[in-house]
């Protein structure tokens, strides 16, 4: 079951690289065209010939992969492989319409599993180390994901799932676990809970945490590494392309490198498709090289980022994606103005009086933004009565987000702890919609 040392501590050249991206693309390219009815069809459609396509030169011919396709092939348009080539399937949440489902073959368990072991390694897990998945275990695919990714890598794993927080604390520190795995604002809950409930977070072991499935601010991370005293690390992955073993950081925390042997990695202008090069913020389209189940190409993940090619002090090759400034749906677009909940978040963590939990409110009046609300939390030091320095601290935070960001939206100081707690992914954006009289 352990994963060979040797692909774990594997450093490719350039050279390598490129080679296994450039066989790969072509691969992927024909299998996708050979057995899935979606990309058969794409291509008949667009006259491409899938033959023609010779790697990266002329990679960018090929019309991107979009969540509506996916939705659209609801929900075995997109399987490439006879279904009873299907060992597992996964699908993500469908909140806003049908989920996206999602096929592994063999062969894709044991790649992702690998891929996951080598995320986990990169962060510093080894198989002295004692896991705790707290993310759901289901159909989403973080906790699987993580399961099997850290049970390869050969480390102890404890499969709580999320949720039932104080049972996961007791166990947590009885089975002195030294990794938790978990999104940063279930990490964050779960040390507040401990505080709460008299622990000292500091008593237990932990020493890793391994978080991912939403943006984890920098100020966020900080609080985390504070309260828990581990060091944080992020990762990053989407139902669509695999789940989690996309990309994850290194002990030295300057980007997720992405793991350029799997996943071919693209950032385009979101407007006009363009592709664009290293350094230059956009949509990251992921290519993955050895999908069989059920392969993609040229997804659109809708996340905002940037690729960075500068080698990192670790000395691997494979490049970094920047944390993600955004996802372009949770783009909003109040009277003309474009902001990320990131870049809110930012200007709030520059106010030691408020803590990293927030939401922000959009007062709809028939589907249109006409308010925005933001709701903070004070921190238990920044938390008073006077009135009068309340209101002078929301003064001071509506006219930084107004010199930043050009956007004076209502603030709305909250008491520590009034904000609604997420053992999952933290809803940030909440839509009202005004009842017309
Ligand atoms: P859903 O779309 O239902 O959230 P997934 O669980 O597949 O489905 O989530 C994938 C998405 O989660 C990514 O596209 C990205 O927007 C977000 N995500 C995952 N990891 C990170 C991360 N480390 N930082 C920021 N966002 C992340
Ligand atoms: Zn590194």
């Amino acid at each position: 079951m352990k994963l060979q040392k040797e692909l774990l501590s594997k450093n490719w050249s350039w050279n390598e690289l490129e080679e296994i991206q450039e066989i790969g693309l072509v691969k992927a390219v024909r299998h996708a065209y050979t057995n899935s009815p979606f990309y058969r069809q794409l291509f008949n459609e667009t006259g491409l010939n899938p033959g023609k396509i010779e790697g990266k030169a002329n990679f960018n011919q090929i019309p991107f992969t979009t969540k509506n396709d996916l939705r659209q092939a609801y929900p075995y348009g997109m399987t490439a492989v006879p279904l009873e080539k299907i060992l597992r399937i996964h699908a993500s949440s469908g909140t806003t319409g049908k989920p996206i489902v999602a096929g592994y073959t063999r062969t894709d368990l044991n790649w992702w599993s690998e891929a996951v072991a080598r995320i986990c390694a990169m962060a510093g897990v080894t198989t002295k180390d004692i896991a705790q998945v707290s993310f759901g275990y289901g159909l989403f695919t973080g906790g699987f994901g993580l399961h099997y990714g850290l049970e390869k890598l050969g480390a102890t794993v404890v499969p709580f799932s999320s949720g039932n927080t104080e049972r996961q604390l007791s166990l947590m520190k009885d089975f002195q676990t030294s990794v938790l795995v978990s999104t940063p604002s279930f990490a964050l809950y779960m040390a507040e809970t401990a505080s709460n409930l008299g622990y000292d977070p500091l008593d237990f072991q932990l020493k890793i945490g391994l978080f991912g499935g939403e943006p984890c601010s920098e100020a966020m991370r900080e609080e985390i590494e504070k309260k828990w005293g581990l060091i944080a690390t992020v990762n990053y992955g989407l139902t669509e392309v695999v789940g989690p073993g996309v990309a994850g950081e290194c002990p030295h925390k300057t980007g997720m490198h992405i793991l350029e042997d799997l996943y071919y990695p693209e950032i385009i202008d979101p407007e006009s498709g363009a592709v664009l090069p290293d350094g230059h913020s956009g949509e990251l389209v992921l290519t993955p090289l050895l999908k069989e189940g059920f392969p993609v190409l040229r997804y659109r993940t809708g996340d905002i980022t940037r690729l960075i090619a500068e080698k990192c002090s670790c000395g691997r090759n494979i490049r970094r994606m920047d944390y993600i400034t955004g996802r372009s749906d949770d783009m909003i677009i109040i009277k003309g103005v474009n902001v990320f909940p990131s870049q809110i978040e930012e200007v709030l963590a520059g106010f030691k009086e408020v803590s990293p939990h927030y939401q922000l409110i959009l007062h709809k009046t028939r589907g249109t933004i006409k308010d925005l609300e933001v709701q903070v939390e004070l921190t238990p030091e920044g938390f008073t009565d006077r009135y009068k320095a309340l209101e002078a601290l929301e003064r001071r935070i509506k006219q930084s987000l107004r010199s930043t960001l050009s956007l004076g939206p209502r603030i709305t100081l909250m008491e520590p702890g009034s904000l609604e707690r997420t053992t999952g992914k933290a809803k940030r954006v909440v839509e009202k919609e005004k009842e017309d009289i």
